[in-house]
């Protein structure tokens, strides 16, 4: 009863997000940012992460990079507490672990002296993630006992190094350094002059668990002109100590096939996922344009003349995945019960329509060789059982008339279509990554449709890439995909030999591994 009349008090959550491998924040993390008002980051969090807030979470960007001060200390604390005494749950994203070199502590004070109530969530810290992922051993029982973690400074406003690396080397262990790379030769000749030997194992890791991730192994006397050479650049994780020599070549992360490629996805907002996630595992940095968008298009009167005569078709006709995925979802909104469906065969332009169909339990009776709108048609016509039969072709704006044409001229069939969805061109402009894609460019660019081609080319100009920027190859998931590019005088260098994202994923696999 206490709390009656009072002003709801809100509450900040302080949360690490991991070192950036979408796959290293943790499960208590990623339900804290989908349902929080407020979200508050910087630019060491993986932007993906952002993805899993709701539409009306408020998200504030505090980031900070060496040098650049976008939003100062005390600032970032004062929009926390602003934020909680409006009553809003709010999460304080950040990179690692938020007690790690992260400014936490300053936030935690802030909020006491507000008596905002606060939790932390702890993360995985740069140090460990760059030894997991680099396959650099931080401790053994023979090379280590202690392992500390320090910090150096690559900001450039702070002028001295606060650690005093000298007594570190007398310490021994393994030393990792966070934020040493700007410091870097006064930090090898403060630990030479401590004591430690110049053929001391040393290894850095940039921008770990990244598909850009770059390690280097060599010693403390080598440390500086190496990391000259590789051209390595912040983030990183300096390591310094025995331990360090066990690593071996396995270079589980950077072997991936897919390792270090930028591959743009340019599937429909929603159907992007499983692709990325494919080539994320393989170490792929997957960059999203979505060229088209699906919309549900529907013809009350139609559908429901169609369902009621549903029993006299003998073929069922899907022309895409998305066809099929809408024609379910409005098939079940009519009947509750999968045995209206009837006894009609099922045929299917593909093997991705095919697999959402068969999700029903469905039996796909006919799949062409070539996943073409005539094909398609022609291996329908091959089955002998046209003639005079009702066939219902489930379609959406494009590419109908090939194929139904092609029943009733050479197959002799009754058609009915049923048109479900609509095609459009989605605004590239709008998507996320397309900055990034045009400074930056890519490696290889995935199309799935011949709308997804045509999109492309119609909006080449928001997408040209910049002088210097890497030029992607084009990729189909079809040969329908492929004479559209081709047409439009984009030269095609990978067709996936279904029209499976499995598929297109092993033709990319096979591309870059020779
Ligand atoms: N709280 C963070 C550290 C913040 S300080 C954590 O627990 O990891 C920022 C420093 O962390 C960077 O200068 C760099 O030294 C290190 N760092 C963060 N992310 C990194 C990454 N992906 N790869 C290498 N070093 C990283």
């Amino acid at each position: 009863m206490a709390e009656l009349g009072r002003e709801k008090k809100g509450k900040v959550f302080l949360v690490g997000a991991g070192p950036g491998d979408p796959e290293l924040i943790t499960r208590k993390a990623i339900s804290l940012i989908a349902s929080c008002d407020t979200l508050v980051f910087d630019h060491l969090a993986n932007s993906e992460f952002r993805k899993h807030a709701h539409s009306e979470c408020e998200q504030i960007d505090v980031g900070k990079s060496p040098g650049r001060h976008t939003v100062d200390q005390r600032q970032i604390c004062k929009i926390l507490v602003s934020k909680a005494s409006e009553g809003k749950i709010v999460v304080r994203l950040k990179g690692g672990d938020p007690f790690v070199f992260g400014r936490c502590a300053e936030e935690m004070i802030a909020l006491d002296e507000a008596s905002i109530p606060y939790e932390i969530v702890p993360g995985v810290t740069a140090a460990l993630a760059c030894a997991a992922y680099a396959g650099i051993p931080l401790s053994h029982r023979d090379y280590g006992s202690s392992i500390s973690f320090l910090t150096g400074h690559e900001d450039i406003e702070k002028e001295s190094l606060r650690v005093n690396f000298a007594k570190f080397a007398e310490v021994g262990g393994t030393l990792c350094v966070y934020m040493g790379i700007g410091k870097i030769s006064e930090i090898t000749q403060k630990l030479l002059a401590g004591g430690l030997p110049s053929d001391k194992p040393a290894a850095i890791v940039s921008h770990g668990t990244l598909p850009r991730q770059k390690k280097l192994i060599t010693t403390l006397g080598n440390l500086v002109k190496d990391v000259k050479e590789a051209n390595l650049e912040a983030p990183a994780v300096i390591f310094v100590g025995n331990s360090i020599s066990l690593a071996t070549n396995q270079n589980w992360f950077e072997n991936r096939p897919l390792f270090g490629k930028r591959i743009v996805v340019t599937r429909p907002e929603g159907q992007v996922s499983r692709l990325r996630n494919m080539l994320q595992k393989k170490g792929a940095e997957v960059l999203e344009l979505p060229l088209i968008k699906i919309i549900p298009q529907e013809d009350r009167k139609l559908i429901a003349e169609t369902f009621a005569g549903i029993a006299t078709y003998e073929w069922v006709v899907f022309t895409s995945a998305n066809g099929a995925r809408e024609f379910f979802k409005i098939f079940f909104k009519a009947f509750s019960d999968i045995r209206s469906f009837g006894p009609m065969r099922v045929a299917c332009v593909g093997e991705a329509t095919a697999k959402v169909v068969r999700q029903f339990n469905l039996e796909v009776e006919l799949i062409p060789k070539n996943s073409t709108a005539e094909d398609l048609a022609k291996e329908l016509v091959a089955t002998e059982s046209l003639d005079s039969a009702n066939v219902l072709v489930i379609v959406g704006n494009r590419n109908r008339d090939v194929l139904v044409g092609l029943l009733e001229s050479v197959g002799h069939a009754i058609v009915d279509t049923l048109p479900i969805y609509q095609t459009d061109f989605a605004d590239v402009i709008d998507s996320d990554d397309r900055l990034d894609f045009i400074e930056n460019g890519a490696d290889a660019v995935v199309f799935a449709s011949s709308s997804a081609a045509l999109s492309y080319v119609e909006q080449e100009e928001d997408l040209t890439i910049q002088d210097g920027a890497i030029k992607p190859i084009y990729c189909s998931m079809g040969p329908q995909t492929s004479k559209t590019l081709r047409e439009n005088e984009l030269s095609v260098k990978l067709e996936s030999e279904d029209s499976t994202l499995e598929s297109m994923v092993k033709a990319l696999e096979s591309f870059y591994n020779g």
